[in-house]
């Protein structure tokens, strides 16, 4: 599943490319998860402004209403004005005077919807209950513990709920715990200020080198120019379960939370 970080890289590999576009055509192939919104030919005539992002989704402004964008489970999102034409997973592209915007996306959970402004229902059903961007000045220590002591649940699903911070997924949540010292089973609420202080570095830490290495943690992940993202998240704990610990060389356990893996070391991440 693309996660924050692949999402942002996607966004400034073509966010410059289709700046000032005008859009040609918007093409659909099979269902997405949700409809459009609009009637495609709607779209044509219109100019590309910017692509920003809030938490998974990209926005595409255009001078008039916006593209919400996500890659759901399985998309990758290309951008280029030397496309072939479209494969049977290719469910959408906007043709622009500048290249064509692919989304690629064998599982369908991906979605492209249209709203007039970010203010519209719809908009607001699918990005009101996102919170804080990790990697935004925006993001606060004080907020970040203020809103842990409001939960009672295991941190590491709070971590994944995305309603206190946004982008930390699976990978990222389990190994921004690790790097804590914080087992993913202690409760949001009890966690000390300098423990919340560390998990809130830790995760600003492995998301912003997840960033800086092209983000890429799923196998066929490729940013929207082509280039295959050649990071691969150098673990500490995902996924290694029964290894040993980089740092204290005891096995890292695996347990279920929610439906979910979470790694952990029984001996770095104590309690
Ligand atoms: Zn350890």
């Amino acid at each position: 599943m693309p996660e924050l970080p692949e999402v942002e890289v996607t966004r400034r590999s073509f966010v410059a490319a289709i700046e000032g576009a005008q859009v040609l055509s918007a093409d659909l192939g099979k269902p997405l998860r949700w409809p459009l919104g609009c009637a495609p030919e709607q779209l044509t005539g219109r100019v590309v402004r910017t692509v920003e992002r809030r938490g998974k989704y990209l926005l595409v402004a255009l001078d008039q209403g916006w593209l919400l964008l996500h890659l759901g489970m399985s998309g990758s999102l290309l951008f280029s004005s030397h496309l072939p034409p479209p494969g049977v997973h290719d469910h959408f592209e906007l043709v622009t005077s500048n290249g064509t915007l692919r989304l690629h996306d064998p599982r369908r959970f991906g979605a492209v919807v249209y709203v007039d402004s970010l203010a519209d229902p719809q908009a607001h059903k699918l990005l009101g209950h996102l919170g804080m961007e990790p990697l935004s000045p925006a993001f606060e220590l004080a907020a970040f513990g203020a809103a842990l002591k409001q939960r009672k649940t295991a941190i590491k699903q709070v971590l994944l709920c995305g309603d206190v911070v946004v982008g930390v997924g699976n990978i990222y949540a389990s190994e921004a715990l690790f790097l804590a010292g914080i087992r993913p089973t202690a409760r949001a609420a009890s966690l000390s200020r300098p423990r919340v202080a560390r998990l809130y570095g830790a995760i600003r830490d492995v998301l912003t080198r997840a960033l800086e290495k092209g983000g890429s943690t799923l196998r066929d992940f490729s940013s929207a120019n082509g280039e295959s993202g050649h990071f691969q998240l150098d673990a500490m704990v995902y996924g290694r379960v029964g290894l040993p610990c980089k740092v204290c060389a005891s096995p890292i356990k695996l347990i279920r939370q929610g439906q979910r893996s979470s790694f952990y070391c029984p001996v770095c991440q104590k309690r």
